[in-house]
């Protein structure tokens, strides 16, 4: 069924009973061309492209929960191309472009909002790295604008500027940056991908990963054993347990990210806004929630839940920075499983197991990523070559030292 406005308004006349489910529930078949692992964001839109731009039909997503029950449906939903490195930016670059697409692409209303993202700086010296970075935004053809404090005032006059510790000097404004609705982001690719014949099996684990020869051969699941010559992990958090299936050890750490959200209020922050030295961003939901969130728990875990500590600081880091939120009741909070690699940049890379994939290490920026991620994965799982844009993204690199090491990311940011 195509979604349109027209039909939303017939619909509408008649009861709403003429919808139909957004995708089927198949059971599984005995074999598949390929088999993505994890129902998330990036399996999902892996899947997409997979049957989208290579002809694929004869895949299957396997879900141990349902879909967008991880990481997906957890994030603060900030969409961005800010990125500093090359390596990182023609892939981030590529990753927008496809947003600015997206709802027509899938013909879902992911709610892509593009109202502008700020982030601050509080010094002479973080003018100067923001301004390196905006130029290198420029320079990839993404857009960037130095502001002044003047200049921030003018879009965000309720932040402290006078606070003692973190005067506000100005901001990097990227007026494509904002957010989107991040669940429907998971149901858009879902049912996008189910209209081109994926199956999409929800509440079936992957327990076992079957190899011979080297080369893998399927997969063993709490739904039975399912034959593939093609196998991608896709399963964000989890990576490090799933490809331990596979006899592989990955450099990756699991840690918990915490987001919050208030009792909706009427429309008051209309950008996104980072608040980098204090470790915080925020931004308004369109039911008026403000969302948040700050820093690392900053201990390995796969509890999907916070700690207090962090609640406290990231409450005081808001408070800095606007006051008034202290008006403002929390109504929500929760955690997510992030997959940190040591320089805080993806892998998308072949494994050393012939026909075994992996799409891992998004860190806490996976969210922007997605489309671009399940482009270029989809890309790698059909022709076993790197997309273009995502050519460094490759496990070698922390062999052979080329790391790509984003300033502020990684599992222990403290230490770099
Ligand atoms: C609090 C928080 C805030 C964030 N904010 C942002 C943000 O503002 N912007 C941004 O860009 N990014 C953000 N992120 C990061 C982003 O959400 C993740 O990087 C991204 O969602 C991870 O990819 P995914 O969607 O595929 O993951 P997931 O949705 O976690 O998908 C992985 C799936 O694999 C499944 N799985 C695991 N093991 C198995 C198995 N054995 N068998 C079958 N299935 C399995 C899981 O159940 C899960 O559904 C944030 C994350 C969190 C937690």
């Amino acid at each position: 069924m195509r979604y349109s406005g027209l039909k939303v308004i017939t619909q509408g006349l008649f009861g709403n009973a003429g919808w139909k489910p957004a995708w089927r529930d198949p059971a599984p078949k005995a074999q598949y061309d390929a088999i993505i692992i994890g129902g998330g964001g990036h399996g999902l839109a892996t899947a997409y492209y997979l049957a989208k731009n290579h002809g694929l039909s004869n895949i299957a997503v396997l879900e141990k929960g349902y879909l967008g029950s991880g990481n997906i449906g957890r994030n603060t939903t900030i969409v961005r191309a800010n990125y500093f490195l090359q390596g990182n930016s023609e892939f981030y670059s590529h990753s927008l472009k496809l947003w600015e697409g997206l709802e027509s692409d899938l013909n879902y209303n992911v709610m892509h909002s593009q109202r502008g993202l700020i982030n601050l700086f509080h010094s002479d010296g973080q003018r100067d790295a923001f301004a390196r970075r905006g130029n290198m935004m420029i320079s990839q053809g993404d857009d960037a604008e130095l502001l002044d404090r003047e200049g921030v005032r003018a879009h965000l006059p309720y932040l402290d500027f006078e606070q003692t510790r973190f005067p506000i000097y100005g901001g990097l404004l990227h007026r494509r940056g904002g957010t989107a609705r991040h669940d429907a982001v998971a149901w858009g690719y879902a049912r996008g991908a189910d209209r081109r014949g994926v199956d999409l099996i929800q509440n079936c684990e992957v327990t076992g990963i079957d190899i011979e020869n080297g080369r893998v051969t399927g997969v063993q699941t709490t739904r039975g054993a399912i034959k593939a010559k093609k196998v991608g992990i896709v399963v964000a958090g989890r990576s490090g347990q799933v490809a331990a299936m596979a006899g592989l050890r990955l450099p990756i750490e699991s840690h918990i990210l915490q987001a919050f959200v208030t009792e909706g209020l009427k429309p008051v922050i209309d950008h996104v806004i980072s608040f980098g030295m204090g470790h915080f961003y925020i931004s308004q939901s369109d039911k008026g929630g403000l969302v948040f969130g700050g820093d690392l728990d900053f201990y390995a875990s796969y509890a999907s839940r916070g700690n207090l500590p962090m609640v406290e600081h990231v409450m005081e880091a808001g408070m800095t920075l606007m006051p008034m939120i202290g008006r403002a009741k929390v109504l929500r909070s929760w955690g997510g499983i992030m997959d940190m690699t040591p320089d805080g940049s993806p892998i998308i890379d072949r494994t050393p197991v012939e026909g075994l994939y992996l799409d891992a290490g998004w860190n806490y920026g996976g969210f922007k990523a997605v489309p671009a991620s399940g482009w270029c994965m989809a890309h790698l799982m059909a022709t076993d070559q790197s997309h273009e844009v995502a050519r460094r993204f490759r496990l070698d690199r922390y062999l052979t030292g080329h790391l790509l090491d984003e300033e502020g990311t990684g599992s222990q940011h403290n230490l770099h």
